[in-house]
């Protein structure tokens, strides 16, 4: 009988701790009438168990198969041992060993917990807390590892007898839940007025009237503080605005549920999945033509961001009382989203009637991370709660790296070992508010993955707040990686391509090797360098930074190139705005190249093209009018491209759409639909890349297109790049783990610098 027995010793890498895994193995282990033991390790959980081979087999078959929903196991070694003649089934204290376990990102309600929350007869009922091994804040409120609570911000609430019997009991789905908490022992809310006294009465009715009542109340989330008012009263929304002094950005909704959000949006199979996922997104959906949400909510705009609600306060606020809240960020304009109480306080006392708050502390700032659907997958534009810190898994592992991003929409990446982390999202680091928060993230990357980078890698632009900070750190290597190149790699890493691939760049500004901005760029390259093997040609960028927020200063840079001094004669209403000695000056600037830098930009081309188009002539938030753009060009009708010209200098493509400008500029004087211009200029821009990338695959051999930079958020552009490319027979590769603006760039940079060996400014032309 003995001979019949087997032993095994399966390690398992990955996110198994904090997530209900060692309970898991507990009971499948008494399914499958197996003896041995289960416990937590640095790298995380370490299993022996023995019993009849073909039990063993169920077993380990059902450890991936049936491992709990916050689980990713990213390792699992079997391997066979002596057989001890164990019957019973353990779970051990963690051993010692380095910490190399994963931390589960943020977690939205599980269905457990949501019924619980809504039972009148649950110890927990309408408990804004509630949580459990299968859901709960983690990344957000840890401060140390191990993952225990003495190192979350739960650590000065001691469990009541109630909650430490269930913390610990394997059988319960709170063994080792470290948030576990009740209205007996753990947190509580607190509904005050701006100024900070106590609001009389229980905190969620009062919360619920005011907002009934049309007031803007700043509630506290889970990496930070909303901003919240009721999505159907204009007036409401209109003075949110008006105290965020924030004129046209879209604000995003919460709804209860999935019907309530058909109420008023577009969703498909992909965007419902997207929605109702446990990361909780506030994902980009199309606003139904007559709807009840406010109109200043998403003014001049097709879209509303929505998201579900992501923890249990939500739900209480919105359940039963609301079809929709704004819940736009917790910050004043440019500023990151404000997340400790007094910072709360002080930053929103101006915006906000009243403070929903509690005790229990926020550690990581996150905003919440927004996708929009691409193909099947989320496209991301922010990627932040509820995704960090998953790791992306490396084509292969040498040093650990700290990469620190570029400027806008700045995102840090470590790595350790075959994965890169890649932070929340941050913000323009143009202050030192953002700067302060780059610093606070890195240390708390760096504390739950217990990795010392040995090299730190930034954009090579000298000016970057990122990149003084890098040369700051002291005894670390630094290594100045193109913004372009950078964009490739994410690319490519993400898809976990190797060897050389093109790299279509298309994005706002980055830092060129010739000191010139760069954004419409053709690469062909791999980790180790590049080859800048195509081109937008050199425009100039009148007043530079200017011309970012004017639009109508790029469309005159274009028009120059055409009609010269006669360009103010065409009548068109971007020009019609200028004024005399204005257009004396930029005619100036423009002709003896006065504070106008080159630029090959494609962001900035866009925006010449919105401003002809008389989408719009200057922008209130990034990205602006590149978005409006989309907008009206998704009602427009696919016709012929315009013309463009691609010409070849010292071996390399190079694009002129002065063509396009000509014909799109002459066609709308003579009356043709904006809609349909501004369809085709997408279909210009595709078509004139998949040519240049035609030519380059002659030239180059690679057939292999990576698609990276900001302007890739754009749907459309992306829908006929694909499509075109795919029909001429290349690869074509996208990113759906990663944001394809500079939120995604660390992990270029990461990979670049790991690949690299010597520390040196790359540079291969
Ligand atoms: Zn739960
Ligand atoms: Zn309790
Ligand atoms: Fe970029």
């Amino acid at each position: 009988m003995v001979c019949d027995i087997k032993r095994i010793r399966l390690e398992i890498e990955g996110i198994v701790q904090g997530v209900g895994f060692r309970p898991f193995v507990y009971r499948l282990a008494a399914r499958h009438c197996l003896g041995g033991w289960v416990r937590n390790t640095g790298r995380g959980v370490l299993i022996e168990a023995e019993g009849k081979p073909e039990n063993l087999a169920l077993f380990r078959e059902a450890i991936s198969s049936e491992a709990p929903p916050l689980a990713v196991i990213t390792g699992l070694r079997c391997s066979e041992q002596v057989p001890a003649g164990e019957t019973g089934f353990a779970i051990l204290a963690s051993g010692g060993g380095e910490s190399r376990a994963m931390i589960s990102p943020d977690c939205d309600v599980c269905p457990d917990c949501l019924a619980e929350l809504f039972d009148p007869t649950d110890r927990r009922y309408r408990y804004p807390f509630i949580n459990c091994t299968n859901c709960g804040p983690r990344y957000s409120i840890i401060t140390g590892i191990p993952y225990d609570r003495p190192f979350t911000t739960m650590a000065p609430f001691a469990m009541c007898p109630a909650c430490r019997a269930e913390y610990d009991d394997p059988a319960s789905r709170r063994f080792h839940a470290q948030p576990n908490a009740c209205p007996a022992c753990g947190p509580h809310l607190r509904l005050t007025t701006a100024a900070g006294d106590d609001v009389a009465g229980d905190p969620l009715d009062g919360a619920i009237r005011l907002l009934r009542e049309g007031r803007i109340l700043a509630v506290k989330g889970v990496g930070g503080y909303h901003l919240a008012v009721d999505a159907g009263n204009e007036e409401g929304v209109r003075e949110l605005r008006r105290r965020k002094q924030r004129d046209e950005k879209p604000f995003a909704l919460m709804a209860p549920t999935l019907e309530a959000i058909s109420c008023f949006a577009l969703v498909d199979e992909t965007e419902a999945r997207l929605l109702s996922g446990t990361e909780r997104p506030i994902v980009i959906l199309r606003k139904k033509e007559a709807n009840a949400v406010a109109p200043s909510v998403a003014p001049a705009n097709g879209y509303f961001g929505v998201m579900l609600p992501a923890t249990p306060l939500h739900y209480l606020l919105l359940r039963g009382n609301f079809s929709a809240l704004v819940m736009t960020s917790g910050n004043v304009t440019d500023e990151p989203i404000a997340f400790r109480d007094d910072e709360a306080r002080n930053r929103l006392a101006g915006i906000a009637d009243a403070f929903l708050t509690h005790d229990r502390e926020i550690h990581a700032r996150l905003d919440d991370s927004v996708v929009r659907v691409f193909q099947g997958n989320p496209l991301f534009l922010r990627r932040s709660r509820g995704y960090v810190p998953r790791g992306v898994l490396l084509p292969a592992s040498q040093t650990n790296v700290l990469a620190v991003g570029a400027e806008l929409k700045a995102a840090v990446c470590l790595t350790r070992g075959n994965r890169a982390f890649l932070s929340q999202h941050i913000g323009d680091l143009k202050n030192t508010a953002t700067l302060a928060s780059l610093d606070e993230t890195v240390i708390h990357l760096q504390r739950l993955l217990d990795v010392q980078p040995a090299v730190v890698a930034h954009d090579l632009h000298p000016d970057y707040l990122s990149t003084a900070y890098a040369g700051r750190i002291a005894d670390l290597p630094a290594l100045a990686v193109q913004h372009h190149h950078a964009h490739l790699a994410s690319c490519m890493a993400e898809n976990g391509l190797d060897g050389e691939c093109i790299g279509v760049i298309f994005d706002g500004t980055g830092y060129g090797l010739d000191g010139t901005i760069w954004g419409g760029e053709f690469l062909v390259g791999d980790y180790r360098g590049f080859r800048r093997a195509g081109q937008f040609c050199y425009v100039p960028l009148p007043g530079g930074d200017a011309a970012v927020r004017e639009p109508f200063r790029m469309a005159i840079s274009w028009l120059h190139r055409t009609y010269g001094a006669k360009l103010f004669d065409l009548p068109l209403p971007c020009l019609a705005e200028v004024g005399e000695p204005e257009r004396g000056i930029l005619l100036r600037m423009l002709e003896r190249g006065i504070n106008s830098p080159s630029t090959s930009s494609c962001g900035r081309l866009f925006d010449a093209a919105a401003a002809i188009l008389g989408v719009r002539s200057r922008i209130s938030y990034e990205g602006q009018a590149a978005i409006e753009l989309e907008a009206l060009a998704e009602e427009g009708a696919p016709g012929e491209p315009f013309p463009f010209v691609v010409s070849a200098e010292d071996d390399r493509q190079v694009l002129d759409f002065a063509p396009l400008f000509k014909a799109m500029t002459e066609e709308l004087i003579a009356g043709g639909g904006r809609a349909g211009l501004a369809r085709r200029f997408h279909v210009t821009i595709a078509l004139a890349a998949a040519t240049v990338c035609d030519e380059i695959r002659t030239n180059s051999g690679a057939n292999r297109v990576a698609l990276s930079g900001g302007v890739f958020q754009n749907r459309l552009l992306s829908e006929e790049m694909v499509n075109l490319l795919a029909a001429r027979g290349f690869d074509v590769y996208t990113h759906r783990l990663v944001p394809p603006n500079d939120g995604g760039l660390a992990l270029g940079q990461a990979v670049i610098a790991e690949w690299s060996n010597a520390p040196f400014p790359q540079s291969l032309r």
